[in-house]
């Protein structure tokens, strides 16, 4: 049977729609023209039905709902689900979300189904007629290419934040399976949701000004502090400020942290401009980055760079606005 087409899997949590399932009918978008021109997305859960109408959205064709025994996420669960649509729809390319559902099964999924298999692929492109997925390797220093010869069904967990969810809605039709369930393998206890704050989300702003390690020490972030309150700026920070706790978690832009979303202007003073770092800045209109060595990469991203000194920047800057 030839394979043909994307697939794609919706990840939800506590009756929430995980946003990297619209990232992901996104970047189907990129590439369904070379593999068949349709694009299937399967939702598994005992309340699957509460999410079709979240998913009916241009770029979808078919939405596969799995009405499965767990309201939550169960990798045995989802496995037999994603078996189902394998010989259901016969797909050339499966994406899934990277992120710790998928790191639960997919890897095994791809071995047991003798598949192409990637994980936390940034870029989708095509090479003479062959798929292929960009990923980082060596920690993150060089960007790998991979093409899978001789596969013909390839699995691919997509890094969460990288490919902009642009989607209109539309009315797919709908359809259900219903497979042999197998017994859950884990037994859902509580979600335990994150300590409350009542700290800014750095997601949800339009103009942020970032510190990083070349802020030097914590008794230098209040002036950073003070210059984001004069220019309208939201604080926020790279991993190393927010590790230290010189700053909260949540102004932490980055892939373990937030991604800035709705930003408009990003400064980036005393950042390097690690691949991490960057994953959380994927969305920003223009970023403006401010570092002594010219060869950072962060450089690579902005639209106007200076080649200084933080503090000199930030006192020029301060007088400006004053
Ligand atoms: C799994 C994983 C997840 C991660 N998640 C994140 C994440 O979400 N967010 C994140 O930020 N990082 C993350 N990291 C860490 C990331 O790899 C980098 O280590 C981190 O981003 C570096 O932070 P930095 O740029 O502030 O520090 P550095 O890399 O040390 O860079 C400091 C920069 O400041 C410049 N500088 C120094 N003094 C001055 C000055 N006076 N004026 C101007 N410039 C100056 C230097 O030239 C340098 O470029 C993650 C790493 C891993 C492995």
């Amino acid at each position: 049977m030839t394979v043909s087409g994307i697939l794609i899997l919706a990840e939800h949590r506590d009756g929430e729609l995980r946003p990297v399932t619209h990232e992901l009918i996104s970047a189907a978008q990129d590439v369904r023209a070379e593999i068949g021109d349709r694009v299937t997305v399967a939702i598994v859960g005992s309340q699957a039905d509460r999410f079709v109408p979240a998913l009916s959205v241009d770029g979808v064709d078919e939405i596969l709902v799995f009405a499965s025994p767990q309201a939550e996420f169960d990798a045995d669960i989802t496995e037999a689900a994603l078996s189902a649509a394998i010989s259901d729809s016969q797909p050339a390319l499966i994406l899934l979300g990277h992120g710790v559902d998928s790191m639960d099964y997919a890897a095994a999924f791809a071995t047991r189904h003798g598949t192409g298999f990637a994980t936390d692929v940034f870029k989708l492109g095509f090479d003479d007629g062959q798929l292929v997925a960009t990923r980082g390797g060596y920690g993150q220093k060089v960007n790998v290419e991979l093409d899978f010869p001789g596969k013909r069904t390839v699995v691919l967990c997509l890094r969460t934040g990288t490919f902009k969810p642009d989607l209109k809605p539309a009315s797919p039709p709908v359809r259900r399976l219903a497979p042999a369930w197998p017994a859950p393998g884990a037994r859902f206890g509580a979600l335990i949701p994150p300590p409350a704050t009542d700290d800014v989300d750095v997601s949800s702003v339009d103009f942020i000004l970032s510190v990083g390690r070349g802020v030097g020490e914590e008794g230098n972030v209040e002036r950073f502090r003070e210059l984001a309150a004069t220019l309208g700026a939201t604080l926020g920070c790279s991993r190393p400020i927010a590790d230290s706790g010189w700053l909260p978690k949540s102004r932490q832009v980055g892939q373990s942290g937030k991604t800035a979303v709705n930003c408009k202007l990003y400064i980036a003073m005393g950042i390097s401009g690690a691949i991490q770092h960057l994953a959380g800045m994927k969305h920003v209109d223009t970023v403006v980055a401010v570092n002594t060595d010219s060869n950072a990469s962060i450089f690579s991203v902005a639209k106007y760079g200076i080649v200084g000194d933080m503090f000199e920047i930030a006192e020029e800057l301060g007088k400006q606005f004053e």
